[in-house]
Parts: C-alpha cells; sequence; structure tokens
C-alpha cells in the first residue's frame, strides 16, 4: 500500500516513519519515556509496531497520542471493535495534528 503525501510523493507506510524519523515535532517532542505512565506506553508502542520496524519510532509515535490523550490507545480499541479498518479507526481519533506539521501521514 502506498500513501500519498501533501508533496504528492506516494510512499509506503515504512518509508514515510523512516522520513518521519528524521523530523523533529509532534505533540510529544522532546519528552522522555518516564514522562509517561510506563504501561500506556509500552501498549501503544506495541500497537504503533505494526506500522515500523523501529521501536524508538514506534515510541515516539505512540507518546504523540498519549501526550495529546491518554485514553488513545483504549479508545482505538474500542474502535477497532467495529467494522472500521484499523487505518480509519485512527483517523477517528486524529481531530488535530499530533505528529508535527510534517508527519501528516503518520496515521
Ligand atoms: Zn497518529
Amino acid at each position: 500500500m502506498k500513501l500519498i503525501l501533501g508533496t504528492g510523493e506516494a510512499l509506503t507506510p515504512e518509508e514515510i516513519l523512516a522520513k518521519a524519523d528524521k523530523i523533529p515535532g509532534g505533540l510529544a517532542a522532546g519528552k522522555k519515556d518516564s514522562a509517561f505512565p510506563r504501561a500506556k506506553l509500552a501498549e501503544g508502542a506495541e500497537v504503533e509496531s505494526e506500522h515500523t520496524s523501529d521501536a524508538a519510532i514506534a515510541r515516539e509515535i505512540a507518546k504523540d497520542h498519549l501526550e495529546e490523550d491518554s485514553s488513545y490507545y483504549k479508545k482505538l480499541k474500542t474502535i477497532e471493535k467495529g467494522d472500521l479498518a484499523p487505518e480509519k479507526a485512527r483517523k477517528i481519533l486524529h481531530d488535530k495534528e499530533v505528529h508535527g506539521k510534517d508527519r501528516k501521514s503518520v496515521v
């Protein structure tokens, strides 16, 4: 699957995440892992690891979500119990940009 960026580039989720790694920003930018409840961060990083093999990126994405809403992964689970595809479920929870303006395609 390829996603189209605002720039018109078509990239796989893995390619987008590889790019995002080099781009600072996101709600949790600069926040240490220890600023988040350990169990919630571990749960979030596991969910995000479906999209990247890089554990650091998965944690960074999870921290962005937990910074915005500490119940993000609980809500995601609830929504995914319905008929929605995981990517759609995530978009519903993204009512604002949490990963930084250059990371719009990272859900
Ligand atoms: Zn996200």
